[in-house]
């Protein structure tokens, strides 16, 4: 097969930066109901394929649909999540098309007089605030699922389940405000985190539960008029909205920029390819005859019960960043990372309760649980470590019972095992060592055995600090306080300093007896130390309430 021309050339940035895309999003998600919209027929993924079917689902003639109210309910509390505002008269109507994944050859829908209309939603990206506007939230049925591949004989047909069909949506769609796909990506993202709060939808996109389709178009930086626009489908993946949006900006400045005329049209993204592909063409939307749907009533939602709804709604996520920043005092980033699902919001704030000091309870969910949860491929829920659990560790660390270093260690085992931090601490034995004295005795021998280090460390190579922080943890198997390590390590090293320093001015140094520096380790005190062949003068001196090693010296 020939290669097909690429349709985009690369784009320079001046060309860029001269038009402006406009994108936006209409969303499909499948509400969480257990029957389908208009009949009795489970709504369970991974059936036997034409399992879930009935004469409704399967539009055989004589058939009336009845609406599930619990799905009405769902597009109510998703309309409400979005500040839309939800019409006491709504109406069904036929969008008329034949295609074999549609039985009755028509899919009820809303379309006049949608459910709600007039919401929004704002967004955040890269430290920005977006606002944008929610055109309308409908109801509808979906289609049965074509398999085009996966059977010995895929190439003659075309295989249907018809489990699908029937099956509650809602379409949400969003006002043209997007204007980079990082913008579209991050709407994406903030609905999705809406319709899992508010438990309308599970958005699982593997198997379909949230799609997505989106209206592209560029136009002048500048220009109000908007330019041509085209529909991308078949977007399974946040990442591959994100690609298609790309791809298709820069084919229509190509196209805009070597004096062609865009087609308004509908396009499907092919991951593979990494390109879209002409699906077809459209005129306008109204060759779908569109007609009210003579088999329902017109749906009608009392104030009363709107409030009912609204009345049981839970938090959202905005509002509980918000709120987590202000009564735990952690900052915004830590508050988005905590609220991107409201299981994991409601973990730390039960490890608050418990006693978790709340900035340690953020970093340590942050890189220790999310990152060996998700390294598992858990989610919180599954998570061995119960909150009060990680509560009684991180007030461990807190009130410096255990160094940071040894908690990881615990928390590990934890994570591992589901024991407690106070079992596993006994049985290691693991206790933290903050005394100032104790941790000298370790630090000077580690000095005394790496002199060379510390020679380093005096001609400016300040960084060979590290070095000895890291063979104190070494030798107290990581028992030691990191900070008291580093405070102890510069008081040493002032006091070397120093007697290197008393070496320059000491006018009775001789070339063949010259003076050197000394640090010596008693049993129960260290000393810093002068000395030449015949004498020795003390620079400083620790003594200890213990004894400690037998001498050690060394010294150039
Ligand atoms: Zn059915």
């Amino acid at each position: 097969m020939a290669k097909a021309a690429p349709e985009t050339a690369r784009i320079s940035p001046d060309a860029r930066e001269r038009y402006e895309p406009v994108i936006g999003l209409e969303v499909h998600a499948q509400l969480r109901t257990q029957s389908k919209i208009f009949c009795g027929c489970s709504t369970r993924f991974g059936d036997p394929p034409n399992t879930n079917v009935c004469e409704v689902c399967l539009g055989l003639p004589g058939t009336l649909p009845v609406l599930n109210r619990r799905a009405l309910e769902m597009a109510i509390r998703a309309a409400l999540a979005l500040h839309c505002t939800v019409q006491e008269r709504s109406r069904f109507a036929r969008k008329n098309y034949f295609y074999p994944d549609l039985p009755k050859g028509y899919q009820i829908s809303m379309y006049e007089l949608p459910l709600a209309e007039h919401g929004w939603l704002d967004i955040e990206f890269d430290g920005g605030k977006k606002h944008i506007g929610i055109t309308r939230v409908h109801l509808e049925e979906d289609a049965a699922k074509a398999m085009h591949e996966g059977f010995p004989d895929s190439a003659e047909k075309t295989y249907i389940d018809y489990n699908r069909c029937g099956t509650p949506l809602i379409e949400i769609v969003s006002e043209p405000d997007l204007r980079t796909s990082a913008e579209a990506y991050a709407y994406l993202t903030t609905l999705k985190q809406v319709l899992l709060y508010t438990g309308v939808s599970d958005c699982n996109m593997e198997e379909g539960s949230l799609r997505c389709d989106a209206n592209v178009s560029v136009r002048r930086r500048g220009s109000d008029a908007f330019g041509t626009k085209v529909e991308v489908k078949n977007l399974n993946s946040f990442r591959y909205l994100a690609r298609a949006l790309e791809y298709e900006i820069e084919r229509h400045i190509g196209i805009l920029e070597s004096g062609g005329r865009l087609e308004q049209e509908t396009r499907l993204w092919n991951q593979a390819a990494g390109r879209t592909d002409s699906m077809r063409t459209k005129e306008r939307a109204h060759d779908y005859r569109y007609f009210p749907e003579p088999d329902l009533l017109p749906v009608s939602v009392a104030p009363a019960w709107r409030e009912e709804i609204a009345r049981t709604m839970p938090e959202l996520p905005a509002a509980k960043r918000d709120r987590l920043v202000r009564d735990y005092g952690i900052t915004p980033s830590d508050a988005g990372v905590l609220t991107a699902t409201s299981e994991l919001a409601s973990y730390f704030e039960s490890v608050v309760r418990a006693g978790g000091p709340p900035k340690l309870t953020a970093n340590w969910m942050q890189t220790e649980l999310l990152r060996r949860l998700n390294d598992a491929s858990k989610e919180i829920n599954e998570s061995l470590v119960a909150p009060d659990a990680l509560a009684d560790l991180l007030m461990r660390v807190e009130s410096n019972q255990i160094s940071a270093a040894i908690a990881k260690v615990v928390f590990l085992e934890m994570f591992n095992t589901g024991r407690s931090a106070s079992e596993i601490v006994v049985e290691k034995g693991l206790r933290q060592i903050t005394g100032p004295e104790e941790i000298d005795k370790y630090l000077l021998l580690s000095l005394l055995e790496n002199y060379r280090q510390l020679e380093q460390i005096h001609g400016g190579k300040i960084t060979t600090k590290k070095f000895f922080l890291g063979d104190v943890m070494k030798r107290t198997q990581r028992q030691a306080n990191a900070v008291t390590i580093e405070e102890q390590l510069d008081r040493i090293l002032d006091t070397y300093e120093a007697a290197k320093r008393t070496i320059d001015t000491r006018v009775d140094a001789s070339p063949d007896d010259p003076v050197r520096v000394f640090i010596t380790l008693y049993p129960e005190m260290w000393q810093i130390s002068l000395s030449t062949g015949t004498s020795s003068s003390l620079i400083s001196e620790n003594k200890y309430a213990e004894p400690g090693t037998a001498p050690t010296t060394t010294g150039e």
